[in-house]
């Protein structure tokens, strides 16, 4: 077919990618193709969301998008292809927010709640946390409702696509709000290492920015909420304030990221790294992402630190970012608040491939998920057993999807 995911890095083995106009076209797609897979905005690294060679990848993009907001509920119900960007600036021009973004904001609604996409924040939950609830399109063409509450939702909001094609997802909304976002150079690894804690809950978004091997971490990159009542100075554990905009990539353009340098704005304008009018990041690129458990973060950045001329001729930059914990089974912040050690690696797929064993022999070891979206290898298989709902998650998708249509090569790893 030739077709490939957002970086390049995977071909589609799906003899065709389908956009249904309608709900009766996707319907009668669904039911008859002997697999399918829902794909999203193609912004994930291996082959989760693929098929098998007689397999279709249906995409929700082009059915009829139709946004509610419930201001009594507070939630806004969204198609499952919406991208996160069309969304924030629909809410933000009603007066509503959403609690967080990812780094950026051309995902779509269901792809990103699908891998557990998160941002940053200490009290912020991934992006899945904020499904109040689901509408999924089986492969019997039946279409089955969860809202937050029911015993199988917490099952279902974080799915890997294995249960169906969600057509719609209802998410949380608070009223809107400004940010400000501010770098700041060279944060001292002491700092970090001693005072994770203070470091990361500083404001309502920290992300640190390292290649891992300097002395000091290269940036700190600071989203606070207008208003709030602890602001930072120009000097954040001894790094100053920069006065310049910076890309995290020293080589990329800085038109590329949203509004820095303390200016406040709106929500859906600062809380992605990336502006949804531009490329997000580099492009050629492959990525990977661990998210270790709290208790282990610090011991999990010096364990990569000391990989790090290992790990310095593939890397671009690497961001460290942090997780509340959440109830969802499939979520890499389930039972815990997690730390996530993100890579963006050069597109080497083989020179990649040849570090992440000595990463993962690292980081599993502490209980670290990798993102289901992002380039990893689990040689030894131990990903399975950091998630102790894994088996009501195979009962559910065995349930919804008793003939496997939507089982692909990447779940049967997954679940047997
Ligand atoms: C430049 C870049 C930056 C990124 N930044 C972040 C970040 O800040 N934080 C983070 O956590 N991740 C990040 N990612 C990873 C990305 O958010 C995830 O891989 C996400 O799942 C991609 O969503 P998508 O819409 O592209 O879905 P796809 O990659 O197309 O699909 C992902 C999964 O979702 C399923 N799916 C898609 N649509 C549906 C549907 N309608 N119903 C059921 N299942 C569906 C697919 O079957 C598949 O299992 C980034 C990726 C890129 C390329």
């Amino acid at each position: 077919m030739g077709e490939k995911n957002w970086a390049g890095n995977h071909e589609y083995r799906a003899h065709r990618i389908v956009q249904p106009k309608d709900f009766d076209e996707l319907r009668e797609i669904v039911t008859t193709a002997p697999k399918v897979r829902a794909l999203g905005s193609r912004h994930s690294f291996n082959d989760l969301a693929d098929t098998v060679a007689d397999g279709v990848l249906v995409s929700t993009a082009a059915l009829p998008a139709d946004t509610r907001i419930d201001a009594d509920a507070r939630t806004v119900t969204v198609g499952g292809g919406v991208r996160y960007g069309d969304l924030a600036r629909e809410l933000q021009s009603a007066g509503w927010a959403l609690h967080n973004l990812a780094s950026l904001p051309h995902i779509s609604v269901a792809g990103a709640i699908a891998t557990a996409t998160h941002g940053s924040g200490d009290r912020n939950g991934n992006l899945s946390s904020a499904v109040a609830g689901l509408r999924i399109l089986t492969a019997s063409g039946d279409l089955v409702d969860l809202v937050r509450g029911d015993p199988e939702f917490a099952g279902a909001a974080v799915s890997l696509g294995a249960l169906g094609v969600v057509t719609e997802v209802a998410l949380d909304i608070r009223p809107t709000f400004g940010v400000r976002q501010r770098l700041f150079g060279g944060v001292p690894w002491e700092a970090v290492l001693d005072r994770f804690d203070e470091v990361t809950s500083a404001a309502y978004s920290v992300s640190l920015f390292t290649t891992w091997h300097e002395d000091s971490v290269a940036l700190a990159w600071l989203k606070e909420l207008d208003g709030a009542d602890t602001e930072i100075g120009g000097d954040f554990f001894g790094a100053p304030a920069l006065t310049e905009a910076r890309h995290m990539i020293p080589t990329m353009d800085v038109r590329n990221t949203t509004q820095q340098l303390g200016i406040v704005g709106p929500w859906s304008e600062r809380l992605a790294h990336f502006r949804f009018e531009f490329t997000p990041s580099n492009g050629e690129e492959i990525q990977s992402e661990y998210l270790v458990p709290r208790a282990h973060a610090v011991d999990a950045i010096r364990a990569v630190r000391e990989l790090a001329p290992l790990i310095a001729p593939l890397l671009q930059i690497s961001e460290i970012r942090t997780v509340a914990a959440d109830d969802l089974w499939l979520s890499s912040a389930y039972g815990t608040d997690v730390v996530g050690l993100h890579f963006t690696w050069l597109r080497d797929q083989a020179g990649v491939e040849a570090v992440l064993p000595a990463l993962e022999a690292a980081l599993l070891p502490l209980g670290a998920r990798p993102h289901w979206g992002k380039l990893y290898l689990d040689a030894d298989a131990v990903v399975p057993g950091l998630y102790p709902k894994l088996d009501a998650f195979r009962a559910l998708a065995d349930r919804l999807d008793p003939a496997g249509v939507f089982r692909n090569p990447f779940l049967t790893r997954l679940l047997g």
